[in-house]
């Protein structure tokens, strides 16, 4: 048998196994055509080769999701914590025992190795269920006693959320979501990405059962048909979004209208920055990991590789090593290290800032190119890039390419560094590498961004607080501190005097 011939038919018979041939709308726990019988073609980064269909949703297929999420309300809201506490159980029991299915999933439509899906993107997601599984006794009011009167803050869920998701990390994503909107008692219409979303609807597949219908409700499709009418319907209370900041522009404008809350987390371009007295075998190998997790596919990504002038040839010199020894290739294979961009437009994207470094002077130390991986010549595979000679204020350094593609910019001392790494519309993470605590502590306080590893980048801990400074977003993610997202305050004050104040006697 021909290797490569092997390989496709292993592909192709995974997708068949997993997922459908088309999908509907998920709405009021049915799966439903839309109403223009437009669909989209989801393929596989890897191959080009389709997946499968989803609906291209519109305005009336919005229409039908909002309603339905507003009559699941009332009975959701009313239901007892420990049962809500019970629905989360179960899907991450369900989770746990198709691990391996669920990180597959990710990996046909999305591309990302499948080592990572199995060890970052499935954990993460039923950690996150177990999270809000764990907060739904702890949501509660509280009072404020005065000598006259008894203050009772009540906490109340929205009503319905609208919930806007990207694909670079879909189920990680829905979790991140769904589970603290739903434990709060609010119900859902999420509108995942247009070309990565099969792990979602088949997440949905199979929880039919455990979610009560209209709970949580899918329409699937482009963001510009299905966004305004989603976000401006008058039963829709929130919004939260995890896209660009572009998208994030256009969200803020439709919640004028009816004048709701949105929490948004959006792009990064964050500084990963090496003193010289680092260790530089955990700096080199953070560095290498950043240029290559999810094909660099990650808002955290330091994509500004600072490194300190007495090292910076070393570091680079070892940087290239690794990076020059990395497997690319067929993303379902456990030893595969770089997988394909997840799109075809965020292919040619990523290949445009290769042009645009280039032209602006920068210099790959390694890789430049796209990357070609035999039997996946159609693949979307970049090479890891190390550009050199860029200064800070270069599109490369300042905007984000999401891709496997690093920019390594020299500093001479801590304050120019803390500068330079601030010069960014951006702030959401950022990774400092040194034995010295003061200049560890001092850095991390002077970054103006939202999170900070300290020798360890993509150091992942759950229940910690995650969001954006500046254009990468507002309010923050991940925590339990989130339930104040989805829940707002209501007052009564309760009087203990007796008889009228005596004002008209
Ligand atoms: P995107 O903004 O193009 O799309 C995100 C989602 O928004 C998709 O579902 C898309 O269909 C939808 N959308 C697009 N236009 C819309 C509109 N007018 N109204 C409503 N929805 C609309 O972003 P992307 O390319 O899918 O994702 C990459 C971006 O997401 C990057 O900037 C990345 O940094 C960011 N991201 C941020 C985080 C975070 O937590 N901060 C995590 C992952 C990704």
């Amino acid at each position: 048998m021909n290797p490569i011939n092997d390989m496709h038919a292993r592909i192709q018979a995974e997708a068949a196994r997993l997922f459908q041939p088309e999908y509907g709308h998920f709405i009021e726990g049915q799966w439903v055509q839309g109403e223009t019988g437009r669909t989209i073609d989801l393929l596989n980064p890897a191959t080009g080769r389709v997946l499968s269909r989803v609906q291209a949703g519109s305005a009336g297929d919005v229409e039908r999701a909002v309603e339905a999420a507003a009559r699941a309300f009332p009975k959701w809201s009313a239901k007892p914590p420990g049962e809500r506490q019970r629905i989360f159980l179960e899907i991450a029991h369900r989770l746990r025992k198709r691990l391996d299915d669920y990180a597959m999933m990710e990996t046909l439509n999305n591309g990302k190795p499948i080592s990572e899906a199995r060890r970052f993107d499935l954990p993460g997601t039923i950690a996150r269920f177990e999270l809000f599984a764990g907060a739904a006794f702890g949501l509660h009011g509280k009072t404020i006693d005065y000598p006259d009167a008894i203050g009772l803050v009540h906490r109340e869920p929205y009503g319905v959320v609208a919930q806007v998701i990207p694909w670079n990390v879909p189920l990680l994503m829905l979790s991140g979501k769904i589970a603290p909107a739903l434990i709060a008692g609010n119900t859902v219409v999420l509108k995942p990405a247009e070309t990565v979303c099969l792990s979602v609807l088949e997440f949905f597949r199979e929880m039919s059962d455990v979610l009560p219908p209209g709970v949580v409700n899918i329409v699937t499709g482009y963001g510009p048909d299905i966004g305004p009418h989603l976000i401006q319907h008058p039963l829709v209370m929130k919004v939260a979004l995890t896209g660009s900041v572009q998208t994030a522009r256009q969200v803020i404008g439709y919640t004028a209208k009816n004048i709701i809350p949105a929490t948004l987390e959006l792009g990064g371009k964050s500084a990963n920055i090496v003193f010289p007295d680092a260790d530089l075998d955990a700096a080199v190998e953070g560095a290498a990991l950043v240029t290559i997790f999810n094909k660099g596919e990650v808002c955290l990504a330091g994509s500004r590789l600072f490194l300190h002038r007495d090292i910076q040839d070393e570091f680079l010199a070892r940087l290239g090593k690794v990076l020059g020894r990395i497997r690319i290739g067929d993303p379902t294979d456990p030893t595969t290290q770089l997988g394909p961009q997840a799109s075809e437009p965020q292919f040619r994207k990523v290949l445009s800032y290769l042009d645009i470094g280039r032209a602006e002077g920068a210099i790959p130390f390694c890789g430049g190119s796209r990357a070609r991986v035999l039997g996946l010549e159609d693949g979307n595979y970049v090479e890891p890039t190390v550009f050199t000679k860029v200064d800070n204020r270069m599109r490369i350094a300042q905007e984000e390419i999401f891709g496997p593609v690093v920019c390594a910019i020299p500093f001479t001392d801590e304050e120019e560094v803390i500068r330079l790494a601030n010069e960014s519309v951006y702030g959401l993470a950022g990774g400092i590498w040194t034995r010295n605590l003061r200049t560890a502590h001092h850095v991390a306080r002077s970054l103006q961004t939202g999170t900070v590893w300290i020798n360890r980048y993509y150091n992942m801990k759950y229940n910690l607080p995650f969001g954006g400074y500046k254009q990468s977003g507002i309010g923050i993610e991940s925590c339990l501190e989130m339930l104040d997202n989805y829940t707002r305050l209501k007052t009564v004050v309760m009087n203990l005097n007796e008889g009228p104040l005596g004002l008209f006697a």
